[in-house]
């Protein structure tokens, strides 16, 4: 098989993505991009304020995730992110994985 006949477009990846933020992201492990530490993001440091929240790290306090409300979107800036690694088991549609 060529490479350009296995590449779609980005609506082909949909199902996916609706699996991957479905879950409960505060059960999900970050990789801090400044110091490397990994963590659930319910551990981070949570700055709330009018337009959003800025979540910390704990070690080095680098802003490791922030996510905007405004003009009825939510932005998301993961660049303080290295990795995101998301236990299946947290989806609300996967409660047969957690007993
Ligand atoms: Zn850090």
């Amino acid at each position: 098989m060529q490479i350009e006949e296995m590449r779609l477009d980005g609506n082909a990846a949909g199902g996916v993505l609706r699996d991957v933020f479905a879950h409960d992201m505060t059960a999900a492990i970050a990789t801090c991009e400044g110091c490397g530490k990994m963590g659930p993001i319910g551990a981070l440091l949570d700055y709330a304020h009018g337009m959003g929240v800025v979540l910390r790290c704990p070690t080095c306090d680098m802003p490791v995730l922030r996510i905007a409300r405004m003009h009825g979107q939510f932005r998301l800036d993961l660049s303080g992110i290295r990795w995101l690694t998301i236990p299946e088991s947290t989806s609300p549609d996967r409660t047969d994985a957690m007993t």
